[in-house]
């Protein structure tokens, strides 16, 4: 929601909270928190005025696309940044490979109970395909309606994003109850007889089918 508002403790709390929102957060999606200490504040000297630092995370952790790894990200320069900061750009790089950079845009603004974070920018751009095993096994039409919600994600389109990944639960929803069947007989679970699922598959009703699958899945799925 736009408009909720996270309490958070301290500074450090703050950059584990923003290390998270650059690696998962879509873009322009804001980040509000509110807190007395999550900012480094410097009070005014008869030499200069007073200023307040935000200190961003000196490490991320995500997928290198070259190690083919989830590894640390080294920040490349001072995590300090003082607030309110001019829209920026800052750069880490996989500690593995040495070689792989990823540089995020932001803008940090200090507000009266705390402050706003977001990314409006990712270079190289944000993963529009779905995870290599994932692709291997969709359909095309799948493929296509996957990479489409990825999309409309990356740019905070959730609502659409999930339209599209409806198309693509409602186009494997048999399969998903074959699937629901064979574990909820393997867990001893009560399920319908075979009649039951061919005719629920035969079902022209996508709730009818759902409703099916709920009834099946194990609750510790
Ligand atoms: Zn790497």
């Amino acid at each position: 929601m736009a408009d909720t508002i996270e309490a958070i403790k301290d500074v450090d709390e703050l950059s584990r909270r923003i290390a998270d929102i650059l690696v998962n957060w879509p873009l322009y999606r804001q980040f509000r928190y509110a807190g007395n200490r999550v900012h480094i504040e410097t009070p005014a000297s008869v030499y200069s005025t007073s200023t307040t630092h935000g200190r961003l995370p000196k490490v991320i952790v995500k997928e290198c696309g070259i190690c083919n790894a989830v590894l640390s990200w080294d920040l490349d320069g001072d995590p300090s940044l003082r607030l309110p900061g001019s829209p920026d750009v800052h750069t880490y790089v996989c500690r593995n490979c040495r070689n792989t950079p990823i540089a995020f845009a932001i803008r940090w603004v200090k507000t009266e109970a705390g402050g706003v974070f977001f990314k409006f920018g990712e270079l190289p751009a944000p993963e529009r395909r779905p995870p290599k095993e994932l692709r291997a096994n969709l359909q095309p039409e799948d493929l296509e309606f996957y990479t489409r919600a990825l999309e409309c994600r990356h740019f905070n389109y959730g609502l659409a994003a999930l339209g599209y990944m409806r198309r693509v639960i409602e186009n494997r929803i048999d399969d998903i109850l074959d699937l629901a069947y064979r574990a909820a007989k393997a867990e001893g679970i009560p399920a319908p007889d075979l009649h039951e699922l061919e005719t629920a598959k035969r079902s022209r009703q996508f709730t009818d089918k759902l409703d099916l699958a709920k009834k099946l899945i194990p609750r510790r799925l």
